[in-house]
């Protein structure tokens, strides 16, 4: 049974700890499956999906050290990823304008920092946001760490919203990541609450974590206030030459689960089936919308990973959501 609790708007929210959410992951699918849906249909239309694109618009070189990630420079001697300085704005709102033409409605940047930089490069940041906002989409950017001032300076650019995913449970995020404490993260997603930009905030499962850390990470996000717009939901893509190239690639089904958990724990978000995509068959992915994912990252790269071919998602959305899908903001 869940708590009942006020939230800053002054509405009245359901409270999802880890054991309730540890209770929904280990339910039989079906079932799982038909409490997400009704949720799901309580709050969003039934043919609706919002297709964001993803640019890596600085790459590699991160001083972290995500077991997961490509990009970070303690493993670049290992990977075979190609790195390179931050784009300039008019190149970035060229890619902005072919994602736009191909169906994106929201536009999101990742440039891989452990902070932003002060001073031309994150002007250059600002003139992005406000390129891709004067060209009617949403943006987001991902730029890692980030204080008050920043925030702020971002959401008069007019940027929409922030990503900064929280990846695992406190606990395990210590085996995943070593140069940061998970409490920063809590705090980047306060400041980009403060500022009023919506959060983009999720995880990944298949790095080795146990159910309990999957639902503790859906635990902690759905009691954000408020919980975030959009919830990335992950399946590690092992890369070559990272510390965890050799794990197996998920159970589709396991990413099933977390969709429906994170459904019901966050009624109103977007759900996003994220990376690890392009490993599900046409119909685990539709198992996924089925559970209540309703944005996807489109195009053909995600930062540094292979992404879905885009005629094929288009054939996809065509199958799943009818002749005339919808796409929305
Ligand atoms: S996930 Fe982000 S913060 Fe971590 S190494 Fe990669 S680019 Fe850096």
């Amino acid at each position: 049974m869940q708590e009942i609790q006020s939230t800053v708007d002054g509405t009245n929210k359901e409270i999802y700890s880890k054991e309730n959410i540890v209770e929904m992951l280990e339910m039989p699918l079906l079932p799982l499956l038909r409490k997400a849906q009704k949720i799901h249909l309580e709050y969003f239309p039934i043919d609706e999906v919002q297709l964001a694109s993803l640019l890596s618009i600085k790459t590699g070189s991160c001083p972290e050290d995500c077991k997961y990630c490509p990009q970070s420079a303690h493993y670049a001697n290992k990977t075979e990823l190609q790195k390179e300085s931050l784009m300039n704005t008019e190149d970035v709102l060229k890619k902005a304008k072919i994602a736009k033409e191909n169906g994106a409605t929201r536009f999101c940047m990742g440039a891989a920092w452990r902070k932003i930089p002060k001073g031309k490069q994150f002007e250059s940041i600002l003139s992005m946001v406000r390129g891709v906002k004067e060209m009617g989409m949403e943006a987001c950017v991902t730029l890692g760490t980030l204080n008050k001032e920043e925030a702020m300076l971002l959401k008069e650019a007019g940027l929409d919203a922030y990503n900064h995913n929280i990846d695992t449970s406190p606990k395990f995020y210590k085996k995943i990541i070593s140069t940061r404490h998970f409490n920063e993260r809590l705090e980047t997603i306060k400041h980009v609450i403060d500022a009023k930009i919506s959060v983009c905030s999720g995880g990944i499962i298949g790095m080795g974590e146990s159910i309990e850390d999957r639902a503790e990470m859906l635990s902690i996000l759905a009691n954000l206030d408020p919980y975030p717009e959009s919830v990335p939901i992950n399946a590690l893509v092992p890369v070559k030459g990272t510390p965890l190239e050799h794990r197996d690639i998920i159970d589709p089904l396991e990413l099933v689960r977390m969709i429906a958990a994170a459904r019901i724990s966050m009624p109103k978000a977007k759900i996003r089936l994220s990376a690890g995509r392009s490993n599900l068959s046409k119909e685990a992915q539709a198992l996924c919308f089925l559970a209540g994912a309703n944005s996807i990252f489109y195009g053909e790269k995600l930062l540094t990973t292979q992404n879905n071919d885009t005629q094929a998602d288009k054939d996809l959305l065509k199958n799943l959501f009818g002749i005339a899908y919808r796409t929305n903001h």
